[in-house]
Parts: structure tokens; C-alpha cells; sequence
């Protein structure tokens, strides 16, 4: 059989394997990995791109992001400036963070992710495969809220979750995601570090009912829940309610660590977005939200190497939400992040790739590069990343995208394949 595209004389990383492949040969059929053969012993293929020696891994995988298009920190611009400009923004905030290397993201709260996926899926724009929560589920005053703002515009705006107080109606919040395309459902359980005013990142923002009810609720439709929570006795209460993955768990202590470990409960890390509180200057994050900041990020390394230590699940998430705090396309600096807080980079790389398949429950499909798996791959320089993560961070350092097994987006190779 003739395969439909041949990655030829790669070095190949996937974390399913023991150590680098030097001089292998990736063919690609169905828009599966068909083979992986020592180089120049495999079928013919229709496109033969060599890669002389470039490092090809699986499709890096962005487990926390928003796309709305958004250009401003403030939330008060994300209810009321919702518009077409907005959507097509999100459209070409996508294709960057495609061109990243990035072929999955898990959408994490927003009106357009349904959409998203489907325009991508088929083909009518350029972007990652969209895993998407749609609207998220946050309590009155909570961080989905928009403090500022009479709760009657956020209610009919919201922008990235449903507000809902009490068993009946969070229950008809995780009904109202699924029935607009949600794949998962998205929950604010507490306040943040920044970016609204009037809650604490300290607090959890449901009761163990409501948890609870969520989770059933989601379980009984065939969708995870992904709680929005910082600290540990509401991380805590969120795994004991049942929630399925942790998003930011930004300070973690032994206990926590130990119980998500016992019930295979992933944490998502996002601490570059951290590292940007601090180096922005404008208005929208306050001098006492940055100095909080500053003075947790200490911890918050140490947690996320405490986590990875105790058998965590790590998965990387930019938080990608708002340019130019968050630039998309930047997305994976999250694996610098994780490397200075002191994960080996092997860990690094598979937090970015098979850890977030598996925070997707994706993982019999994406994550590595592995016979029978999707050929979500992707070709880098001659640099490994083993020794400088750097090698895969940023579309200038990505030659060539296949998602699907179709060459997608690169710098370098593509133009040198007819497609
Ligand atoms: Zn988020």
C-alpha cells in the first residue's frame, strides 16, 4: 500500500517511547501513523518530506485556553464587545497558536468554541482540533461573573459562563452546555489571583451539593468537569465532589497531591500566565493582585514540582484568553514555566502531549506518536528539546504541522511539499 505522506530521517520523541528515535521514518495513511521504520526501509508514500535529521513529535496539546477574540484583560470589553470583529479575531487566533505546533486545545469557557470546532473540523478555517466546555458555570459574584457590571448584561452576554446559584439551576447549566455542543463542563469552584475584583482565590465558590449536582449531572451526559480552583481545602472539595480535573491548582500541599494521585484526578498548569501578571503594566490587574502574585510564585513552582513528584497527572493550559497580555501563539512558554519550577524536560514534553490527551480522555487517539494513533505531528529544527525546551516554543521554531495526517500549517517544510 501506498501511504499518503512519509516523515523521512527524523528524530522521533513521543512519550510512549523509552528515549529518541534517531533516522526513523513516519508514514502516514487514513490520517493515522501507519508505520514507524528505521529510515529508508518502509513503502512508498505519495509526499515524501525529509526531515533530515529535524525532530518530529506529536501535535502539542494547549489543555486551557479562550478563544473570543478578545483584546483587552478587562472582562467588562469581553461582555460587551462581543461582535463579528470579535469572532474573526478568535478565527486568526487559532491559526496562530496552530502555527505554534499546537494541533488539540481544550477550550475553557466561551461562546464560540461549538463553532469553532465545527468550522475547523470542516475545513472552512485553519486551527487546532477545538475540545470545547462552551459556557462555563460560575455562582452570582463569582470569577464568570463581571463584577462591575449590572447582572442582568452579563446574564444575557455571558461571555464565558453561566451564572447559577443553587442544585436546580446548576444542574440546568450543565444541560444548557451540552445541549450547545459542550464537551465538557467548565466550573469557576473559586475566586482568582486577578482579573475580578470582588472574590477570592481562597474561597470556594460552590456548596458540596452543588458540586455534587454538577457532577452527577455531567457524569449521567458522558461529560468530565474541570474545576477552576487555586488553593487546597477547595481543590480539596472539588475531588471529593467528583470533579474530574483540576484547572490551575496553583498552590497544592502533600494532602492534596496525595488525593488527586489516589483518584487520578490531573492538575492543569498555568503558571505563565502568572510570570505575565507581572510584567503587565496596564490597569486591568491591580498593584495588589501583582504583588500577590509575586508573592506566590515561589509556591506555586513548588507545587507544580510537588504534583509531578507525587504522581499527578500535569498537563500544560496558557490560559490563552485576551492578546496582548496572553499572546496566542506563546502557548507553549507553559512548558518553559514548568522546566524552571523544576519538572525534567521529558516531563515537560509529556504534559504538553499525552498528559493533555489524557485530560481530554483523547488519549487512545492523540498524544504520542504511536502506530494506529491520530497523525497529529509535528516537524521542529535540529535542536533537542530534551536539552532546551525552547527548540519547540514559538511557530518559528515549528517547520511543519500535520493534523490528521494533513500538513496544516510550518515555516520551513511545507513550502517545499506540493500540497
Ligand atoms: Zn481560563
Amino acid at each position: 500500500m501506498t501511504a499518503q505522506l512519509k516523515l523521512a530521517n527524523a528524530v522521533l520523541w513521543s512519550p510512549d517511547l523509552p528515549e529518541p528515535v534517531d533516522g526513523a521514518d513516519i508514514l502516514v495513511a487514513g490520517g493515522r501513523v501507519a508505520e514507524i521504520v528505521p529510515a529508508g526501509t518502509g513503502g512508498p508514500a505519495e509526499t515524501v518530506v525529509d526531515c533530515a535529521g529535524r525532530w518530529v513529535l506529536p501535535g502539542l496539546i494547549d489543555s486551557h485556553m479562550h478563544s473570543w477574540g478578545a483584546r483587552s484583560p478587562n472582562p467588562v470589553h469581553w461582555v460587551v464587545g462581543q461582535s463579528p470583529l470579535s469572532w474573526f479575531r478568535a478565527v486568526g487566533d487559532l491559526r496562530r497558536v496552530l502555527d505554534a505546533g499546537f494541533t488539540t486545545v481544550r477550550e475553557a469557557g466561551g461562546p464560540l468554541g461549538p463553532g469553532l470546532r465545527d468550522a475547523i473540523a470542516e475545513g472552512e478555517v485553519a486551527g487546532p482540533r477545538v475540545i470545547p466546555a462552551h459556557l462555563g458555570i460560575s455562582r452570582t459574584g463569582g470569577h464568570g461573573d463581571c463584577h462591575s457590571l449590572p447582572i442582568a448584561w452579563v446574564g444575557q452576554q455571558p461571555y464565558m459562563a453561566r451564572i447559577a446559584d443553587g442544585p436546580d439551576e446548576v444542574r440546568t447549566a450543565v444541560r444548557m452546555a451540552a445541549r450547545d455542543g459542550g464537551e465538557w463542563v467548565k466550573i469557576w469552584a473559586s475566586g482568582a489571583i486577578a482579573l475580578s475584583d470582588h472574590d477570592s482565590p481562597e474561597h470556594l465558590h460552590f456548596s458540596v451539593e452543588e458540586l455534587e449536582v454538577i457532577c452527577r449531572e455531567a457524569h449521567a451526559l458522558g461529560m468530565t468537569v474541570g474545576a477552576h480552583v487555586e488553593f487546597p481545602s477547595a481543590i480539596k472539595a472539588c475531588v471529593r465532589a467528583g470533579v474530574d480535573v483540576i484547572e490551575h491548582g496553583f498552590i497544592l500541599d502533600e494532602e492534596t497531591c496525595l488525593l488527586m494521585a489516589e483518584r487520578g484526578v490531573p492538575v492543569v498548569s498555568t503558571m505563565a500566565l502568572l510570570h505575565r501578571y507581572l510584567r503587565w503594566d496596564g490597569p486591568e490587574i491591580t498593584e495588589a493582585q501583582v504583588e500577590m502574585a509575586r508573592t506566590l510564585l515561589p509556591s506555586v513552582h513548588a507545587s507544580a514540582l510537588l504534583a509531578y513528584r507525587s504522581g499527578v497527572t500535569v498537563a500544560i493550559g496558557s490560559d490563552s484568553f485576551a492578546e496582548p497580555l496572553t499572546p496566542f501563539g506563546a502557548n507553549a512558554e507553559e512548558l518553559l514555566a514548568l522546566r524552571e519550577a523544576g519538572l525534567p524536560a521529558e516531563a515537560c514534553l509529556t504534559a504538553a502531549t499525552i498528559n493533555g490527551a489524557r485530560v481530554a480522555g483523547r488519549e487512545k487517539d492523540l498524544g504520542s506518536v504511536t502506530v494506529g494513533k491520530i497523525a497529529d505531528l509535528i516537524v521542529t529544527g535540529r535542536t533537542s528539546p530534551l536539552d532546551d525546551l525552547n527548540a519547540v516554543v514559538g511557530p518559528d521554531k515549528i517547520a511543519l504541522v500535520l493534523r490528521d495526517g494533513v500538513p496544516v500549517a510550518g515555516t520551513g517544510l511545507r513550502r517545499s511539499i506540493s500540497l
